[in-house]
């Protein structure tokens, strides 16, 4: 499998191959599904909304549910504006939503469709009843990733909901980044347990990760309820996790409503939470109570009683920049060496901060934006690392290589757990540990010689 994977590097300028990132929609189709009641809308053709809904299923497990402009020739040249004022008449009737999110698709980004006047003419013509909502967010796939898409969406929940009355909220904000539902509720949990009232948008717990309950509901219990989402303009201030996902969207909350913001990288390993604990912590004006600080201390604990089996252990590591600059601060934690750090999506701010994290501890490092898995494939054939972080796309390398093999970030497509347990804060970085001594041990055991076979490790 990839064997055809070749180790002299050619300078390539235009061509991806193995992408590691994948289009805007499917990040703003995430974000959507984060607020109660909400329809995602695909604006353009029928294609890329099956490919989005099917990618996020297959992710999540779950049914995802997405509505569409349909476009076909008529479309295409003259605009969409009438399928989506009848796609708008038929989801309200049909499907009754309290908010649709439309983003837009390459097709419609080419042609030029103005949507927020699209939507005007909509409710004008009568086709959104009275109380209900439609927001929208440009998400052309040319250029950005899905995690583009997914900030642009949270910023469109900013632009279009969140309200200053004037009258401060004793409430922080959280804009969590595109992170599992496991994730955004073990931040609720971690505020809970603080004692911090917290408003997170979107958050897709209970949306993605609920319950069989033999009753099929189209709209979930979890997500943010428009109401949380336009207070949040009211908040003592957001925490923001991650720059590519969420810091844009906490800047416009910043600008619209001056409600300050503290902006942070996602809470991955003990620096980080440490971090993300101190601000809330500062802002709610509260202590960090006993059981939260167990949970730290039994994090170092297992770090310390591992040590061994991390330290000096080369890495690679591809994924969306916010998980793999926090992920990067973890591996130097645990005194591993992240030596092939790359993200598909675009932006210098991700090796600016890397180069940041990793000249002076690892300086022979490959750091590279824009980038894609082929190349790190190459880079691991001329220098072999002991272990493999990334999503599902990369089982062909790790086969190929016979590296251990770590899934994290998204899509996971041939796993399950990943939104249900977090990766996110103190119990997060302890299965993160988990996760990856269970795959250096396992690989050492297949393929140690019989006198180095041990029971005890
Ligand atoms: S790249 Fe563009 S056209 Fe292709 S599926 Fe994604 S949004 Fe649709």
């Amino acid at each position: 499998m990839l064997n055809g994977t070749t180790t002299e590097i050619a300078e390539r300028k235009a061509l991806r191959i193995n992408p590691a990132k994948t289009c805007q929609p499917i990040g703003a189709m995430y974000a959507a599904l984060g607020i109660h009641g909400c329809m995602p809308h695909s604006h353009g053709s029928q294609g890329c909304c099956s490919y989005h809904r099917s990618h996020l299923t297959r992710h999540f497990k779950e049914p995802v549910m997405a509505t569409t402009s349909s476009f076909t020739e008529g479309a295409s040249v003259f605009g969409g504006l009438a399928n989506l004022t009848q796609a708008l008449r038929n989801i309200f009737t049909i499907y009754d939503p309290e908010i649709v999110a439309v983003h837009t698709t390459c097709l419609s980004e080419v042609i030029g469709d103005d949507i927020p006047t699209i939507i005007r003419k909509a409710r004008e013509e009568g086709c959104i009843p009275d109380g209900k909502l439609v927001i929208h967010a440009n998400t052309p796939s040319f250029v950005g990733s899905h995690v583009y898409g997914f900030a642009n969406m949270t910023t469109a929940m900013v632009n279009y909901l969140s309200e200053k009355t004037g009258t401060v909220l004793n409430q922080v904000n959280v804009i969590p980044g595109f992170v599992e539902p496991a994730d955004m509720r073990e931040i609720k949990r971690i505020a809970a347990a603080m004692g911090v009232e917290i408003v997170m948008f979107p958050d897709t717990s209970n949306v993605l990760d609920g319950p069989l309950t033999g009753q099929y509901k189209m709209y979930p219990e979890g997500g943010a309820t428009v109401a949380q989402i336009k207070s949040a303009g009211d908040s003592i201030a957001t925490v923001a996790l991650g720059h590519f996902a969420s810091h844009v969207a906490a800047a416009t909350l910043e600008s619209k409503c001056k409600v300050p913001a503290a902006f942070l990288e996602l809470p991955i390993g003990v620096s980080a939470t440490d971090r993300f604990v101190d601000a809330i912590r500062g802002y709610a004006g509260v202590e960090v109570p006993a059981a939260i600080e167990l949970e730290r201390g039994r994090l170092v604990d297992l770090m310390s009683d591992l040590h061994q089996y991390f330290h000096g252990k080369r890495v690679a590591v591809s994924g969306d920049p916010d998980q793999v600059i926090a992920l990067t601060q973890f591996l130097l934690e645990l005194e591993m060496k992240p030596v092939m750090c790359i993200t598909g999506s675009p932006g210098n701010a991700f090796e600016k901060r890397m180069h940041e994290l990793l000249d002076s501890v690892v300086p022979a490092a490959k750091i590279k934006q824009n980038a894609d898995l082929f190349e790190l494939h190459q880079w691991m054939k001329n220098e072999p690392v002991d272990l493999l972080i990334t999503n599902t796309y990369g089982k062909h390398i790790a086969r190929a290589e016979n590296v251990p093999f770590v899934r994290f970030g998204f899509p996971i497509l041939d796993r399950a757990g990943h939104r249900y347990y977090p990766t996110i804060g103190y119990a997060g970085a302890t299965r993160l540990i988990d996760q990856m001594l269970n795959a250096l041990l396992d690989h050492r055991d297949r393929t140690c010689s019989e006198e180095w076979f041990e029971l005890v490790q």
